[in-house]
């Protein structure tokens, strides 16, 4: 039997950020880059993205079990008889490799996810996961740096502890939904169960509103969380912190928050990857004759040889002076210093500069556009 509870509640495209009618090429693609980016050696704290997205492409990455997965989804929701039954039996059919899970427990929680723990098959939702931005300046990004961001979000209205009526005034049991918050729409195989809109899931109805909250039984608070961002983070990196999204109902788990980065532009360098880039200009006679120049680095200045004959756009490696190794988990090769030489061709000449050149070019005799001419 195929894990298709596992199937019909995670939505693997959305995983991998492609569309349902991807093509495999758009799928491989999609997961090469989201592998690269959170691989847990290059990002500690992404292990369980690092699963969900290996997970994801287990199954669309081969034809046969995307037919069976799109097919699965488009049955719609699997009853509750499913839940109880997998704690004796076996992943069957699926072909997950024990070497992607690492244990047994790791195989299950990668097929059923975190709620193969428990045995109810339709308890309370976890939390949504939430989504935070963060603007990091560009020494932070290449160093690392521990940081806080702020999340607005909803909480129980602290006058009415969320109940939505004014303190001290009365509340009904809603008529509709029986004080039950849900209606139920029973079409045989399929229990539908919907949120009773009189009383918006709540069970009661009120007469005089919470002046706080409008009767809504929240109320917008921003809580700050801290995120220990690794050295080397890109814009646009999504970073992961579990557990830190919006809170679950009753027990179960909160969503994990998602802390996008946004790295800001540094006045000298550039960055490609674990490298940091930057551009020298150097004079047509220290390119010919060659000569010593001194660039910046993230710590200090170091000196760099630039050999006689550099052509203009020559890249001087400077190795070690990238983004740094980073510590732990997150330890990598350090990123080097790309140095581009551009030569400068002056504008304008002195008169003794316009004699110097005249006297090279009498004595040029290279011919180097006797290829594109003929
Ligand atoms: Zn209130
Ligand atoms: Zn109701």
């Amino acid at each position: 039997m195929a894990p298709q509870r596992e199937w019909f509640e995670k939505d693997y495209y959305k995983v991998l950020g492609v569309v349902s009618t991807a093509t495999d090429k758009e799928i491989t693609r999609a997961y090469r880059k989201l592998a690269k980016q959170y691989h847990p050696d290059a990002n500690p704290g992404s292990e369980e993205r690092f699963k969900e997205i290996s997970a994801a492409y287990d199954v669309l990455g081969d034809a046969d079990k995307r037919k069976e997965y799109d097919e699965v989804r488009k049955q719609g929701p699997i009853p509750g008889s499913f839940g109880g039954g997998f704690g004796t039996g076996t992943p069957g059919g699926g072909t997950f490799r024990m070497e992607d899970m690492g244990n047994l427990g790791d195989l299950f929680g990668g097929l059923f996810g975190n709620r193969g723990r428990t045995t109810t098959t339709r308890g309370p939702a976890r939390g949504a996961d939430m989504e935070a931005a963060l603007h990091l300046s560009f020494s932070d990004a290449v160093h690392g740096v521990t940081t806080s961001v702020n999340v607005p979000e909803d909480v129980r209205c602290s006058n009415c502890r969320g109940t939505g009526a004014a303190p001290g005034t009365a509340t009904h049991t809603c008529p509709r939904c029986g004080g039950t918050g849900t209606l139920n729409d029973d079409q045989g195989l399929f229990s539908l169960s919907t949120v009773c809109p009189d009383c918006v899931g709540r069970g009661t109805l009120f007469d005089t509103p919470c002046p706080v909250c409008q009767g809504s039984g929240t109320e917008r608070k921003v809580r700050s969380v801290k995120v220990r961002i690794p050295s080397g983070v890109e814009d646009g990196q999504r970073i992961r912190v579990k557990g830190r999204g919006a809170p679950g109902q009753g027990m179960a788990p909160p969503g994990d928050l998602y802390v996008v980065v946004h790295v800001g532009k540094h006045p000298v360098f550039g960055r490609n990857g674990r490298n940091l880039t930057m551009t020298v200009p150097i004079t047509f006679p220290e390119a010919a004759l060659g000569t010593t120049i001194t660039v910046p680095t993230l710590e200090s200045k170091v000196t760099l040889k630039v050999p006689p004959g550099t052509a203009s756009g020559t890249v001087l490696r400077v190795r070690g002076r990238g983004v740094p190794a980073g510590t732990g988990r997150n330890a990598g090769k350090p990123g080097d210093l790309l140095v581009k030489t551009e030569v400068i061709v002056p504008t304008e000449l002195t008169d003794d500069q316009r004699a110097a050149v005249e006297s090279l070019a009498a004595v040029t005799d290279e011919a180097p556009r006797a290829a594109v001419e003929g």
